[in-house]
């Protein structure tokens, strides 16, 4: 069975659809069958593995509200063994639409139960909230990845995301576990940036990753090239970051 992967952190800009895009391609480039589900409207991750988005017929919209098998919105990408299930901005009203659904907060986990056997991992991108999409996202997964950017502001809202995190534990997912803190876009010649990631791992001990990824160019300007970076710029600081977290992740799972 596949291990369901979310990304979360309510705040927005903080890093989570770079780390979910180049880790799972990273994950694919390792052997490992992935698949990337872009649960944000604004389909950065959609656009961030592929330069012709017109060609999706079907979108994650489609799977949660009209029907559409998750298999067949589930893509082929560029990178061998990493396939996408792409959003389009129909997805921002999908939240409204599933409040009359039973069961509204089971509904990813349940859509994606017939892919789990395909694949070997499932790095679901959540939107920059705690609402239902999150909800979803948290219920569906085996393990939560929380970026959080080496920034002043960096720990505000983060008990409210780990009480989000353990209320779907209680309620909905027991089965919940939090896979690791990411520092993400850490400059270390900036005293901020290290004082920040020192208040992290006070915080969350052991569960950072002792991977930090640093700010680099490249990591930015991949997407707009629909590449991950281990294709864009695999010789880049940004590329051995995200190779080493793979790394750590796997040895985490
Ligand atoms: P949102 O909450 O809007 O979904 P996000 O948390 O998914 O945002 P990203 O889109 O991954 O964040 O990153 C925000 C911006 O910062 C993007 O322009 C991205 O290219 C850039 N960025 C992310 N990580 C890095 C990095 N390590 N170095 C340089 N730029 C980065
Ligand atoms: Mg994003």
């Amino acid at each position: 069975m596949g291990k369901i992967i979310s990304i979360i952190n309510q705040k927005g800009g903080v890093g989570k659809t770079t780390t979910a895009v180049n880790l799972a391609a990273y994950l694919a480039d390792s052997g490992h069958r992935t698949l990337l589900v872009d649960e944000d409207a604004q389909g950065n991750a959609t656009s961030g593995l592929s330069m012709d988005t017109s060609r999706f017929d079907a979108t994650l919209y489609d799977v949660l509200i009209d029907g559409v098998p998750a298999e067949e919105a589930a893509y082929r990408t560029e990178v061998k063994k990493l396939s996408l299930l792409p959003a389009s901005i129909d997805l921002a009203g999908a939240e409204v639409e599933m409040v009359d659904i039973p069961d509204r907060e089971t509904l990813l986990r349940r859509v994606l139960a017939p892919l789990r056997d395909r694949y070997d991992y499932i790095l679901i991108d959540c939107p920059p909230s705690l609402g239902l999409m999150t909800v979803n996202a948290l219920t569906a997964a085996d393990m939560v990845l929380i970026p959080i950017q080496a920034e002043f502001y960096a720990l505000e809202g983060l008990s409210q995301l780990m009480k989000t995190v353990q209320a779907v534990k209680k309620r909905l997912n027991p089965e919940l576990e939090l896979l690791g803190i990411l520092v993400t876009m850490y400059d270390g010649r900036t005293n901020l940036a290290v004082q920040v990631s020192e208040e992290v791992k006070k915080y969350f001990g052991k569960k950072v990753f002792k991977t930090m990824i640093p700010r680099a160019v490249k990591l930015s300007e991949a997407p707009s090239f629909g590449e991950p970076i281990v294709r864009y710029a695999p010789k880049s600081k940004g590329a051995a970051a995200y190779k080493s977290l793979c790394q750590e992740v796997l040895k985490r799972v």
